[in-house]
């Protein structure tokens, strides 16, 4: 049984689909005007494993939904709400383009970079301005059943107060909810009336594109309002998990939460799961930081993609992780070794898996998918010499379908073995080689050393320079 850690009862809740083998799972999209760094693909990749461990583990049917952003979205990184601009223009004239080519393009990046760590796509990836018409029919139905207002400049808002569990997810009650001074002044000077209320839809002014008409007037869509109006739409009324960054838990999940539970009148999502956030180099990832770090940078610095993916298995999704360039680099000799391995065990006899190892790793991601455990457990499977290798590599086979590494990527390829190399070692190999024949012995020394931080050790021998992975 599936175990994951809800966030609204604070609890872990057994997963059993509603719908017999049919599993409903929305995960909020990428916003797009910007590249998707990695901390964001880490929380793409917690809805990845959920797919994967209820395809694989539970022959479960899992149906994904996951939105794109492409209009509308006046949040910066932490979720906050700006007072300014929508980034979407903003970007759009910084890049002296038109906002939906824009959109377009970072969409595509999305899509790529999800590829390259394995992400599976989603069953349909509804884009925001293309689902207007769902939401204002959503916004409809809040004005009709009191729980929305227009308000003096033709916005909707959302009433707050009208949602007596407000807060259930992220512990804000509204009470608490403060506004700052100059925060109040503005909003409420149009027409809204309560700090904490929300609009749906927003007045657009003169200027800006990407605008619709509406009985209200012409406007733009709220964030929290696309999200609702999607996966009611794809998933139905109720469906079992809602996946999404800690940032995300309020105000978004919270707004998205009072406004489909009161157009239905009742709960709506069985279960929200949050994951962690990516810090780099100890820090919070974000562009006014400036450690930003996106899967083109893992690629250009020799690395495979799935050693990142590798590296976040390493951490439980609802744990902050620390990415550092060391970190990655072990990741990727272990996802190298690993595969090197699987192709050496492949050319045995196939033998039956291990039923010992196989519920172990089972019982590793039902928990809470413990991730730490699974790679733990199969680092014990690699150098267990009561194992068949037949064995060891249909367990290996076999729960890739989950971890996603492409770990039979050289089953049956004529073994490369500089390939198996972590990168920049070859470089390093051939200096030492050329300081070695200069019969510059402090060169050649220091070059082991390092050729050893990278996990390569060099022996020598009547022949030369041979090594082997640690
Ligand atoms: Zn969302």
């Amino acid at each position: 049984m599936l175990r994951l850690t809800d966030t609204r009862t604070r609890q872990q809740e057994e997963i059993r689909p509603e719908k017999g083998h049919r599993l409903r799972v929305y995960a909020c999209g990428p916003t797009v005007y910007r590249f998707q760094h990695v901390g964001n693909l880490r929380t793409f990749l917690l809805g990845d494993l959920i797919v994967r461990v209820g395809e694989t583990l539970h022959s479960w049917q899992v149906q994904l939904v996951q939105n794109i952003t492409d209009v509308g979205h006046l949040a910066d990184d932490t979720g906050i709400e700006l007072s300014g601009e929508d980034k979407m223009l903003l970007a759009a004239r910084e890049e002296n383009k038109d906002p939906f080519e824009i959109a377009r393009f970072y969409e595509a990046q999305f899509l790529e970079d999800c590829a390259a760590l394995n992400i599976k796509p989603a069953d349909v990836y509804p884009r925001a301005s293309e689902c207007i018409d769902l939401m204002l029919a959503l916004i409809q139905t809040l004005l009709d059943k009191g729980h929305a207002y227009v308000g003096t400049d033709g916005s909707v808002y959302f009433d707050a107060r009208s949602f007596p569990s407000y807060g259930a997810i992220s512990g804000n009650r509204l009470e608490d909810l403060r506004p700052g001074h100059r925060q109040a002044a503005e909003e409420l000077a149009d027409g809204k009336r309560f700090h904490a209320d929300w609009a749906l839809w927003k007045y657009a002014g003169a200027q800006r594109q990407m605008v619709w008409d509406t009985p209200w007037g012409k406007g733009f869509p709220g964030w929290h309002i696309e999200c609702s109006a999607m996966s009611l739409h794809h998933l139905g009324e109720t469906f079992d998990v809602h996946t999404g960054g800690i940032d995300l838990r309020f105000p978004h999940h919270e707004d998205e939460r009072a406004q489909s539970n009161s157009a239905v009148g009742h709960e709506v999502v069985r279960h929200w799961v949050h994951g962690e956030h990516l810090l780099a180099e100890g820090r919070k990832m974000a562009k006014s930081t400036g450690n930003v770090v996106l899967v083109r940078d893992v690629v250009d610095r020799g690395y495979d993609p799935l050693a990142l993916r590798l590296f976040f298995l390493t951490g439980r999704y609802r744990q902050q992780m620390n990415l550092t360039w060391d970190a990655l680099a072990g990741a990727d000799r272990r996802l190298r070794r690993w595969r090197s391995k699987v192709a050496e065990w492949a050319e045995s006899p196939s033998t039956a898996m291990c039923a010992d190892y196989v519920q172990r790793l089972r019982d590793a991601f039902d928990d809470d998918l413990d991730t730490p455990t699974v790679l733990v457990t199969l680092s014990e499977l690699e150098k267990d010499g009561d194992i068949p290798a037949g064995s060891k590599f249909e367990t290996f086979a076999w729960i890739d379908r989950v971890l996603g590494l492409d770990l039979v990527r050289d089953v049956g390829r004529p073994h490369d073995v500089a390939a198996d190399l972590p990168a920049g070692a070859a470089e390093l190999l051939q200096r030492r080689a050329a300081s070695r024949s200069a019969k510059d012995w402090a060169a050649a020394d220091a070059l082991r050393e390092q050729l050893a931080g990278l996990g390569v050790t060099v022996n020598d021998g009547p022949d030369g320079q041979t090594w082997t992975l640690g």
